[in-house]
């Protein structure tokens, strides 16, 4: 039966000319299963084969595409293991050409014949030659132009898919444009027609840069494209959790939040103040606050929180804040109690480790709705704790947690779900830029202190070679001298070696080498007791110098600790350095931080200590770690699978997803037939994805 002339996007990608059921089946497998599926699997890179050059001038090493006459063409040898070899000739000169393994090219060429050939010249005995050359009888699909190399699906090579995608062109002839009129004008977009012809068949004059940056007007149609679908789905989604589910609004008067900063033994920075009251206006609202508030180690995010929290409380409900370490809870409890005693609120922490008659007292006032503010580990999300009227719900060092102990805690609403959802707010040290923040973290509002509080002196940030241990052990010394305190952490060394062997290892040669000085030992695998009483020794200044594993890495906060040693800083990553190097410079006393190398240092290891040397800032930080790292990940967020994103790629086209924010919020509210039409189609496209990708 003949293939109708005309296909369809939608039509399934069998209809393709050379997808039978085993390829239709690899394709499935990746995701593709439309013709306009196969249309949007975009080369990942572009080889400039376009240029025709003639043999007489070519040198050893050079890649090189020919249009040549066939001489002489010949099987040689049998099976799996023959070869082709030509001879091949332009008016200037003669060539050798071999193909290994592709004995079926001696069938497919004959003497006379005009091929085109790509590949990279080599020698045989003296003579140049062309081993296993991409061939083309006509030219202009895999050699003669700028060529589009796709990521390899199974056992599809790029040069079959390339064939198959192209066909796909001509199968669909006219693809329908997809997005509103206006939007297109407005955003000054090509046509959807002009763009997937742009990007798998680039003009003849295309410059290999710009297309291999995907910065061509048609990337940037079908990477706006889909951002744009993107950002209006998360509208949507945002605007029906509205409806369905309101907020708790609360009322707060200006006396009110002026009688809960006087609980803080300091007055707020003016980046702190802007947090809190974008943050009061989100709790005042019908909607649920849905917020993440970032700023770098020790700008002062707890008394952000702490601040909010109690306004939960004097609006008349229950508040809770959860902590990845119980070091972490516990510090918060420590930090928040009294400011919460000195306004009547009443607070407890719960652990894992929480004794059974504190723990059922605690429960027991948390459904009574007797008590006030619960702080805690990831132990409040057991199914036996349940509030009485959970107004707002704060998560901190968020990265730690996974999107489903989110949407947990978040779901401990309170019995009485038809007052709607509980106000979230989630902190984190780990700086991303606003845009990226909105597809790692899907719908959140993001707001950012961007200062820090007074008095401050920046880390003085030393690189050391290990070989210099006896000068750590001199600064350690002066420092205790100072009545200061210093941390020296040691990584896990090998795969398999724990951390555990590293640390007391550590506390050994520090006993040794500091006679007189109070060593203290921290790692994760002591038992809560042993951990409360290193960490409590310390807080106290009853240790003057602790050992330990990264525990300390996240949100731990002793102002008296001057001195930070990251042994073999080398293993680290850039966020972690970071993250560890913020455990000092908290008082007003000046403080160092010592990174001890290992060497021999690789050439990235290298790079991360020169950037950390240079650079106290966060989000520096983060960019650089961008640019060492490259798009696929940062500060271990993975980007792939986050969004569900094929196309786009929120890093490399940062400036794109900005520039389509406001464009998708005005989608997701018009009126106009058209952009009810193309909200009808995003729903069908992400509504299901969403299903998966949702971060609660
Ligand atoms: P992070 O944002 O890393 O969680 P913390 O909340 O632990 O930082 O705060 C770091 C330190 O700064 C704490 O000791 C805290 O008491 C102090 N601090 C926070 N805000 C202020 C402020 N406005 N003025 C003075 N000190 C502050
Ligand atoms: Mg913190």
């Amino acid at each position: 039966m003949p293939r109708p002339a005309v296909a369809e996007l939608r039509d399934p990608v069998s209809r393709v000319p050379g997808v039978g059921p085993v390829r239709a089946a690899s394709l499935a497998d990746a995701g593709i299963e439309t013709l306009e599926d196969l249309l949007l699997y975009l080369p990942f890179r572009y080889e400039d084969r376009s240029s025709v050059r003639p043999i007489a001038g070519l040198e050893v090493g050079e890649r090189c595409a020919l249009e040549v006459k066939v001489e002489r063409v010949q099987r040689v040898g049998r099976g799996r293991r023959a070869r082709v070899e030509a001879t091949v000739s332009d008016d200037g000169g003669a060539l050798q050409v071999v193909w290994f393994r592709q004995p079926y090219i001696a069938d497919s060429i004959a003497k006379g014949d005009i091929v085109w050939l790509f590949g990279k010249v080599g020698e045989h005995e003296g003579d140049l030659q062309l081993v296993n050359p991409v061939l083309e009888k006509g030219g202009g699909l895999h050699v003669g132009r700028l060529v589009p190399i796709y990521r390899r699906i199974g056992k599809l090579t790029p040069g079959v898919l390339r064939r198959l995608i192209d066909a796909c062109i001509d199968l669909v002839g006219e693809v329908p444009e997809s997005l509103p009129a206006a939007t297109r004008r407005r955003l000054g977009l090509i046509e959807r027609q002009a763009a997937l012809g742009g990007v798998h068949r680039p003009p003849d004059d295309a410059d290999p840069r710009v297309w291999n940056a995907a910065r061509t007007a048609a990337h940037r149609r079908l990477v706006c494209e889909e951002f744009l679908a993107f950002q209006t789905a998360l509208q949507l989604q945002r605007s029906r959790a509205t409806s369905e589910a309101a907020g708790r609004p609360m009322a707060f008067d200006e006396a009110r939040i002026s009688a809960i900063r006087e609980a803080l033994p300091f007055e707020l920075t003016s980046g702190q103040d802007a947090a809190l009251r974008t943050i009061l206006a989100d709790m005042g609202g019908r909607i649920p606050m849905h917020r993440l508030l970032q700023g770098d180690v020790g700008c002062g995010k707890t008394a952000v929180a702490g601040c909010a929290l109690l306004a939960a409380v004097t609006g008349g409900y229950q508040a809770a804040i959860m902590a990845p370490t119980e070091i972490l809870a516990r510090q918060h409890a420590r930090t928040l109690g009294p400011w919460a005693a000195s306004r009547d609120v009443t607070l407890e922490c719960l652990t894992g480790n929480t004794g059974a008659a504190s723990r059922r007292r605690i429960l027991g006032a948390l459904a009574a709705g007797e008590l006030d503010v619960l702080v805690g580990t990831h132990a409040i999300l057991e199914p036996e704790v349940s509030f009485s009227n959970l107004g707002l719900a704060v998560i901190d060092e968020q990265h730690r947690f996974g999107v489903r102990q989110r949407a947990a805690l978040r779901a401990k609403g309170g019995a009485n779900q038809q007052q709607g959802w509980p106000h979230l707010l989630v902190m984190t040290a780990t700086p991303i830029p606003r845009t990226l923040a909105l597809t790692v973290y899907g719908d959140l509002d993001v707001c950012t202190i961007d200062d820090m509080p007074p008095g401050r002196q920046p880390v003085v940030s030393r690189v050391v070679p290990a070989a210099d241990w006896q000068r750590v052990i001199e600064m350690l010394k002066a420092t205790a001298q100072r009545g200061e305190q210093a941390y020296v952490v040691a990584p896990r060394i090998e795969e398999g070696d724990d951390e555990l062997a590293a640390a007391v290892r550590l506390e050994a040669d520090l006993q040794r080498q500091l006679p007189g000085v109070r060593i203290g030992l921290l790692h994760g695998a002591q038992s809560h007791d042993e951990k409360l009483a290193a960490m409590e020794g310390f807080r106290a200044g009853e240790i003057d110098v602790l050992a330990a594993t990264t525990v300390v890495e996240v949100g731990v906060d002793v102002a008296n600790a001057t001195l930070m040693v990251v042994g073999h800083a080398e293993r680290f990553g850039l966020a972690q350095l970071h993250q560890l190097r913020g455990r000092v410079g908290r008082g007003s006393a000046p403080s160092t931080c010592v990174f001890l190398a290992h060497e021999p240092l690789s050439a990235m290891a290298r790079a991360r200590l020169d950037a950390i040397r240079s650079s106290d800032d966060g989000f520096v930080l983060a960019e650089k770690d961008l640019m060492l790292r490259g798009p696929g990940e940062v500060l271990g967020i993975r980007q792939a699978g986050v969004a569900g994103l094929r196309v786009g790629d929120p890093f490399r086209d940062h400036e794109w997803l900005e520039a389509t924010r406001e464009e998708a919020e005005r989608l997701a509210a018009a009126e106009d037939d058209e952009s009810i039409d193309y909200r009808r189609r995003v729903r069908r496209y992400w509504g299901r994805r969403f299903a998966t990708v949702q971060a609660g």
